[in-house]
């Protein structure tokens, strides 16, 4: 007997299937599935479902004192099956992030920052002394199903006088270890193209969006040549909104040159999250429908391509074989305001609303459901 059957979803591309879950797994995927079920969630082709979405970038370790949130706040209750902290944590709290992580119905992974101190401070690399490499290693090792990548961030507050020291320290550890690093870009120095040129292939530079004199394109509104051969190199580019990191015109530059972000996360946490302007992983997404971005990229970078570069295994694909882990959302023909970290002010006629999260438990070959406020009042139920 199944766990669950989803009748009737609508998938991106406007076809219609049922879907069957079994101890966690996706079972069958067809048109018309008829065997027994102890539940079942019609969506009576009104609603879409995708893979669990993926938000790449998050800040969720709740005891942090400057970026903090609660993993379910930011994950299943806005349609996030997984939330990837983005290096609020270093070797020093990894034991206690890993305990709270473990009590989130959301899937919680960490990318560990190279500072033992983690996001303690502002400034975390401006003591070199922070990156103690014998520590981090202990630490890897420890948590190989929690930890699942590094993170180090490359801006003038927080590395002072420092430069590029941080990245080559990271890049060594990273060789040795095989795990994707994530390099967050800001203000230099360092300047963005000494970064990029010691990026190689998986490498995820996040806030590849930012406004600040230290973006993408030069002062002649050019894509760098440094950025462009890191693309060509298999460099990643990751979205990473946040408060500070995300502006529409440098959005719409790169789309009209045909550069596309990898992933669209939204390096959220509490304070962005609930004072604008990121408000969820949803609305983040609404806005790359506002920069006239298909609906299939925008749900494959939040999917597939997640996944992908974050190494996750059984996860980001709707295919029989993966983790149940879904999200079940409308495209709602509404009219919304959407603010970059800029201030500027952008319009949509349609937004991604999340309905309900479906998330795989494997210890207990089972999964959990959470119906999101939006979901309740479009009368979704789960019927026996
Ligand atoms: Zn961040």
């Amino acid at each position: 007997m199944y766990d669950l059957i989803i009748k009737n979803a609508k998938l991106i591309d406007e076809s219609v299937t049922d879907i069957a879950i079994e101890q966690g797994k996706l079972i069958a995927i067809a048109n018309t599935i008829t065997g027994q079920s102890r539940r079942v969630l019609d969506l009576q082709t009104k609603h879409y479902v995708s893979s669990g979405w993926i938000d790449s970038h998050t800040h969720c370790f709740a005891h942090s004192p400057i970026y903090h949130d609660e993993p379910d706040l930011i994950g299943v209750k806005a349609g996030v099956t997984v939330v990837v902290d983005a290096g609020s944590v270093g070797a020093i709290d990894a034991d206690e992030f890993y305990q709270l992580a473990q009590q989130a119905n959301t899937h919680v992974y960490s990318f560990l920052n190279i500072s033992k101190i983690g996001l303690l401070r502002q400034n975390e690399l401006a003591d070199i002394q922070n990156i103690d490499v014998p520590l981090f290693d202990t630490t890897l090792a420890k948590y190989p199903d929690f930890i699942i990548g590094i993170k180090v961030r490359m801006s003038r507050s927080v590395v002072g006088d420092n430069g590029i020291e941080p990245l080559v320290k990271a890049k060594e550890i990273q060789k040795k270890s095989g795990l994707p690093l994530m390099i967050h870009v800001g203000n230099n120095p360092p300047d963005l193209d000494e970064i990029a040129d010691l990026l190689t292939k998986g490498d995820i530079i996040t806030h590849c969006f930012n406004g600040k004199p230290n973006q993408i394109f030069d002062k002649e509104n050019n894509l760098r040549e440094s950025i462009k051969r890191a693309i060509e190199r298999g460099v990643i580019l990751d979205i990473g909104h946040g408060g500070e990191s995300f502006s529409f015109a440098v959005a719409e530059r790169a789309k009209c040159l045909g550069v596309y972000p990898n992933t669209i996360s939204s390096d959220i946490y509490s304070k962005n999250r609930l004072q604008g302007p990121v408000f969820s992983l949803a609305n983040v997404m609404t806005k790359f429908i506002c920069l006239g971005y298909s609906r299939k990229r925008i749900i494959d970078s939040v999917t597939h391509n997640a996944a992908q570069i974050l190494h996750l295994k059984n996860k980001g694909v709707l295919s029989v074989g993966y983790d149940a882990d879904l999200t079940i959302f409308d495209v709602k023909q509404q009219a919304i305001s959407l603010l970059d970290s800029e201030g500027e002010i952008r319009q949509s006629d349609e937004q991604f609303i999340p309905l309900a999260s479906i998330v795989a438990d494997a210890a207990k070959h089972s999964i959990r459901i959470e119906i999101t406020e939006e979901g309740s009042k479009n009368g979704l139920r789960i019927s026996n």
